[in-house]
């Protein structure tokens, strides 16, 4: 519940959407694009971030879409990570879903409103930036559409007024062999210490991660550095370590030592198990 009063509108398409959010900003107020409120509620609840006026997206048709198109599979940004996993359609992506949260929230919780919240975590992100998706945004200048990598640079790039319409992912890239780990302090259902999630494509693995750094990345140097045969499993880390984007975390889940200690472990045994499966 939002305990302050606050202008709510659900429109039925993408322009008007635009529309409102336009005349609502004009009149001075604190505007949302709300798609499953968890996190929007549970800030006003905390009284951190009260909004003066909500514009609920599940409105628009085509934000609701989950579908294999011609080339690609399309998710609206108004999908919930439940019906990503429930479809099948993007088993990494399902995957990660269904380690966010509990259940009741995995069917609240958006693909749009996770891109987009306020955490750190955003693990969604970590499937689109390995599988060179596609995103569309809509705002009052109409649509931008951007690899996805190039409209999300620590958080997600959008012009005022724009929102997250949809996300495109190659059909090719949806079934690639994969690996997602998530490493929680204590609890299974928590806020990750270290999420890994790895593609193999080609011969190559792909990496990109989650709690380790404050914001979600992948980063090319560090799989051309893991991908590296050459080079011990140890000395792999160890040159990996001196190309985080920044320092990892600590807070009060775990030290930025312990979360290397765990990522460490993690991308050990992604790397075994690689090896054994070339053996
Ligand atoms: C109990 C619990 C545990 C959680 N654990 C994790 C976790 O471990 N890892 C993790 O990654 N996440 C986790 N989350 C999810 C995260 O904290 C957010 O609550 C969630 O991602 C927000 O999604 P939503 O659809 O509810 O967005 P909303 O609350 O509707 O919106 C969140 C923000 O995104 C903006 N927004 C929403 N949709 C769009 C759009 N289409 N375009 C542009 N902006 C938009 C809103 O304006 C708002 O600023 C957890 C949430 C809960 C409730």
């Amino acid at each position: 519940m939002i305990a302050n009063d606050f202008v709510y509108c659900k429109p039925g398409n993408r322009r008007e959407a635009v529309k409102a959010y336009r005349a609502l900003s004009k009149e001075d107020k604190k505007v949302f694009y709300y798609n499953g409120g968890s996190e929007i509620i549970t800030m006003a609840r905390a009284g951190s971030n009260a909004p003066d006026a909500v514009i609920d997206l599940k409105g628009i048709k085509e934000c609701n879409k989950l579908e294999l198109e011609e080339d690609y599979l399309v998710i609206g940004g108004a999908v919930s990570l439940n019906t990503i996993e429930e479809s099948g359609l993007f088993p990494l992506l399902g995957t990660t879903g269904s380690r966010i949260a509990d259940h009741t929230n995995q069917c609240r919780i958006t693909l749009g409103g996770n891109i987009s919240g306020t955490i750190i975590y955003k693990e969604t992100v970590l499937p689109l930036l390995l599988t060179d998706a596609k995103i569309i945004l809509y705002g009052p200048r109409g649509f931008r559409r951007l690899q996805f990598k190039n409209a999300f640079d620590q958080r997600i790039k959008l012009r005022d007024g724009e929102f997250i319409y949809q996300v495109k992912i190659k059909k090719e890239m949806l079934s690639l062999p994969f690996t997602h780990v998530k490493k929680t302090a204590i609890e299974k259902i928590d806020y990750p210490l270290v999420t890994v999630c790895s593609i193999s494509y080609g011969n190559y693995l792909r990496f990109a991660f989650s709690g380790l750094c404050s914001f979600p990345f992948r980063s090319v140097e560090i799989e051309k550095i893991l991908n590296d045969s050459q080079l011990s499993a140890e000395e792999r880390l160890e040159k990996t370590h001196g190309l985080l984007p920044e320092p990892p975390v600590t807070d009060y889940q775990g030290t930025g030592e312990y979360r290397l200690f765990v990522f460490d472990n993690i991308i050990k045994a992604i790397l075994e198990r690689r090896n054994n499966e070339v053996l």
